[in-house]
């Protein structure tokens, strides 16, 4: 990850003058205030602000005069009752802010969250830094036979040397064109045009504010194995984080959500059948080929 000696000067500053306030404070996410998680080669994850604790989901559920506590316990209770029973607007009570440094391939995907506020590092404005994400060698993989959205095995040798060094040498140069086209003493083209020669590894910033109900659905979908691996890992940054900042709730998250399956009628009542000693298999599942694999999935088999 690259933060010039400036943009750390200006995060230790930050860092270095606490204020005194009456709202909530929520140690978990105090402790990651400004600081980078670096992400990918060149990305990171930022808190930028935050508001409320696990304190106020339960404040906001008992619409308590307060600051709606009752014991750890019940606190913890509540918080997994909530969760258990889609009882979603007690969470949105809390929110997050986010600085994210992210390719913009990863960027197209995380943007398909409506349910957040953006605003984006103008290329019309400003000049793109020269950084491109260029893969670990390890996850540089072949296309996947078996899913046509993902990817298969890690290409070796010669393959994966070829491919990395066609992303570097096509990075390097549509950067050397974008630079040529903006050179005020040179092509002179303006910033807006010239950005369409640069491809999609290249790294794009915005802060992201979201409320917490709407960020564990971005978690439950992007920190799923299904989700591509460089948004994953963007995903999985960020599960640290809410985890220290509301760790019941995640908790309740890690357990109700992610850990969890979604099972239709037909599969609960082949789950049913098979608790009564019935023999049941694809063929007489009444499920399609997939869901039938899928099912399978969810009883580990
Ligand atoms: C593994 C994976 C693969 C994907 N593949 C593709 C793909 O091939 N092509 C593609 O286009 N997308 C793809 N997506 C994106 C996906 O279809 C969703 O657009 C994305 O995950 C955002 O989900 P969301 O709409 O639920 O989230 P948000 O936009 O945050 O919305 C949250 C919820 O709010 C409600 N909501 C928000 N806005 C509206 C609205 N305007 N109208 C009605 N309800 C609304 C919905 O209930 C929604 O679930 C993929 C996502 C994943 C995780």
């Amino acid at each position: 990850m690259s933060l010039t000696p400036d943009q750390q000067a200006e995060i230790d500053a930050l860092r270095s003058t606490p204020s005194q306030t009456l709202r909530v404070v929520a140690p978990g996410a105090e402790k990651h205030l400004y600081s980078a998680v670096p992400v990918l080669d060149h990305g990171f994850v930022r808190v930028i602000d935050y508001m409320g604790d696990d304190a106020a989901i339960c404040q906001a559920a008992r619409v308590s005069y307060g600051k709606g506590t009752k014991s750890v316990q019940n606190d913890e209770g509540l918080i997994r009752y909530l969760m258990r029973h889609w009882h979603s607007t007690p969470f949105e009570m809390c929110e997050l802010k986010l600085h994210v440094k992210l390719p913009v391939f990863v960027a197209r995907q995380w943007i398909r969250h409506r349910t957040a506020n953006v605003n984006e590092y103008s290329a019309r404005y400003s000049i793109l830094d020269r950084e491109f994400y260029i893969p670990a060698p390890e996850n540089v993989a072949a296309q996947s036979v078996v899913n046509n959205q993902g990817r298969g095995d890690t290409l070796e040798g010669e393959a994966a040397a070829r491919v990395l060094e066609l992303l570097k040498a096509d990075s390097t140069r549509a950067y050397d064109h974008y630079q040529e086209m903006i050179d005020e003493s040179g092509l002179g083209l303006a910033r807006e045009l010239a950005r369409m020669n640069l491809p999609a590894n290249i790294y794009t910033q915005w802060y992201w504010k979201v409320d917490l109900h709407n960020l564990f659905h971005f978690l439950r979908l992007r920190a799923d194995a299904h989700a591509q691996y460089e948004i994953r890992v963007y995903a999985e940054a960020l599960c640290k984080i809410v985890a220290d900042w509301v760790p019941f709730a995640y908790r309740a998250f890690e357990d109700c959500r992610l850990g969890a399956v979604t099972m239709s009628a037909q599969m609960v009542t082949c789950l049913q059948r098979m608790l009564k000693g019935e023999a049941v298999d694809e063929e007489n599942s009444g499920m399609s080929k997939r869901e039938w694999r899928e099912f399978q999935g969810m009883l580990g088999n």
